[in-house]
C-alpha cells in the first residue's frame, strides 16, 4: 500500500476544526443548513468521503462557494503511515498509523476468498489492563475520535479499490472492497460509546458505507452498560464478548473489569442483547497454557455458551513482550475444544496465522514499543495472582 494514501500532512489553507468523517446525519444536515445548502449535497459529499475523498476542493460535483465553504471549516485529521507489514503472502496488512498529536494506533487488513476484514481500533491504548494485551500492558492514551476510526475503514477501503494492494498473491475471489469489519484491534468499544456507535452508524448509513450489520462485530471485554447501548442503536450488529474466563474468581484476574460487572451480570447483558437483536452472541476465548485451558473452565464456558445460545471461538493466545504466560500446547488446545464440543456447545478453533487471527490485534504496536524478555509489573502481578489461583480451578486440561 503506498503511504500517499494517508498524505501526512494536510493542505495549507485548512482554518476549521471538523474532520468530516466526525459528521454524522444529524452533524452533516445542520452544518448544511448552516450553509444554506441544499440536505441532497450532503449526500453527494458522503460519496466523497466513502471513496476516501475528504478535501471538499477535490468534491467536483459541489458548486465551486459550498467547496471553499466546506475548506473552510474542515480540519481533516489525517493519520501517518508509519509502518506497513505484510503476512500470509499478502493476505494480512497490518498498518500502524500515527496522528498529529504523536499517539499511534494499529489497524488490520485480513483478505480471505470473498471476504475482505478490517480490524479497526477505537482507542490509543486501552484502560482496561487485561494482562495477556500487549494494548491492556501499554495503559490508556486517549480516546479516537469517530472520524479517526471511519478513516481506519475508509483507508483500506481505497487501497482495495485503488489496486495499490498487491493482488497477485490473492486468490481471483478476494474482493476489492472491504465486505467486513470488527472492533478488535486497540482499546475497548464500549469504553468509547461515542466514536463506537458513529461508526457502526456510518459504516452501516446507506449514504455511508453501506455495510450489512452482520458484517460488522463488536468485541466487548463486557462492559455492561454499553452493552445495553449498543443494543439501543438497533442493528443487529455481531457481538463478540471477551470471556476468557467462566468463574468469577479466574475472570477477575485475567479480565479485571469482571472485578465491576461480574460473570452473571454480563451473562444477563448478553442474553437481553440476543433478545432484542436476534442476533447469535459470541464468546471469545483466548487460551492460555496452564491457565484457563482446564477441562474446568472447558466445562463452565460450554453452560455459558449453551445458556446464551452462544458460539465459542478459541485463540490460543499470542505471545505477547513483556508477558510470562504462554500459548497452550496442541494437545491442550484440543482437548479443551472437544471438550467444549461433548458438553454440547457449538465451538471453533482459529488458527494463530494472522490472517485468520481477526482477535489477536495490538500486537505491532507492542513490538514497536517493547523489548521482548521485558516483563510488565500488571502482568507480573496477574500472573503471580493466578499462580496461587489455579489449584482452585479444577483438573489440567491436557
Ligand atoms: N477490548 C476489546 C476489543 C479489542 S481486543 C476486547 O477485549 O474484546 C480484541 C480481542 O483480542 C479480545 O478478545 C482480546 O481478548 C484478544 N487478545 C488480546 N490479547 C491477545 C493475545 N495476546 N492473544 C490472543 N488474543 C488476544
Ligand atoms: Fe483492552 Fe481488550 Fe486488551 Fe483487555 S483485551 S486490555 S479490553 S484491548
Amino acid at each position: 500500500m503506498k503511504s500517499d494514501l494517508t498524505s501526512a500532512a494536510p493542505p495549507p489553507r485548512e482554518r476549521g476544526a471538523i474532520d468530516p468523517y466526525a459528521l454524522d446525519r444529524d452533524g452533516l444536515t445542520a452544518l448544511f443548513a448552516e450553509l444554506g445548502a441544499p440536505a441532497y449535497r450532503a449526500r453527494q459529499l458522503h460519496a466523497w468521503l466513502v471513496r476516501g475523498v475528504d478535501d471538499p476542493r477535490e468534491m467536483t460535483d459541489l458548486p465551486k462557494d459550498l467547496r471553499d465553504q466546506l475548506a473552510e471549516r474542515f480540519a481533516p485529521a489525517r493519520p501517518e503511515l508509519v509502518a506497513h507489514r505484510v503476512a500470509d503472502d499478502g493476505h494480512t496488512h497490518k498498518l500502524l498509523l500515527r496522528y498529529p498529536d504523536g499517539e499511534s494506533i494499529e489497524t488490520v487488513l485480513m483478505l480471505y476468498p470473498g471476504r475482505a476484514t478490517v480490524c479497526i481500533s477505537t482507542q490509543a491504548g486501552c484502560a482496561m489492563g487485561c494482562p495477556f494485551c500487549a494494548t491492556g500492558q501499554a495503559g490508556f492514551r486517549r480516546q479516537l475520535t469517530a472520524g479517526e476510526v471511519i478513516r481506519q475503514v475508509v483507508l483500506c477501503d481505497a487501497a482495495l479499490r485503488s489496486g495499490t494492494i498487491d493482488r497477485d498473491a490473492l486468490p481471483a475471489d478476494a474482493p476489492d472492497h472491504v465486505t467486513n469489519v470488527v472492533f478488535m484491534g486497540m482499546g475497548e468499544p464500549l469504553a468509547n460509546l461515542p466514536a463506537t456507535l458513529a461508526t457502526v452508524r456510518w459504516l452501516h448509513d446507506p449514504d455511508g458505507f453501506r455495510l450489512s450489520a452482520r458484517g460488522i462485530t463488536v468485541s466487548t471485554v463486557g462492559l455492561v452498560p454499553g452493552i445495553d447501548k449498543l443494543a439501543d442503536v438497533g442493528l443487529p450488529v455481531t457481538l463478540a464478548v471477551s470471556l476468557h474466563a467462566a468463574t468469577d474468581e479466574l475472570r477477575d484476574e485475567l479480565v479485571p473489569i469482571n472485578r465491576t460487572h461480574p460473570l452473571a451480570e454480563l451473562e444477563d447483558a448478553v442474553r437481553r442483547y440476543r433478545d432484542r437483536t436476534n442476533r447469535r452472541v459470541s464468546i471469545e476465548w483466548c487460551l492460555i497454557g496452564d491457565v484457563n485451558d482446564d477441562a474446568h473452565q472447558a466445562d463452565r464456558v460450554a453452560a455459558i455458551a449453551k445458556r446464551l445460545r452462544a458460539h465459542v471461538n478459541v485463540i490460543p493466545m499470542n505471545p505477547t513482550p513483556g508477558v510470562r504466560w504462554k500459548e497452550p500446547s496442541a494437545r491442550a488446545t484440543s482437548a479443551f475444544v472437544d471438550r467444549i464440543e461433548q458438553r454440547g456447545a457449538n465451538v471453533t478453533l482459529r488458527d494463530t496465522r494472522g490472517r485468520d487471527a481477526d482477535a489477536a490485534c495490538g500486537q505491532l504496536l507492542a513490538s514497536y514499543d517493547l523489548g521482548a524478555g521485558t516483563m510488565l509489573p500488571a502482568a507480573i502481578g496477574a500472573a503471580d495472582r493466578v499462580d496461587k489461583l489455579l489449584p482452585l480451578t479444577g483438573e489440567p486440561g491436557s
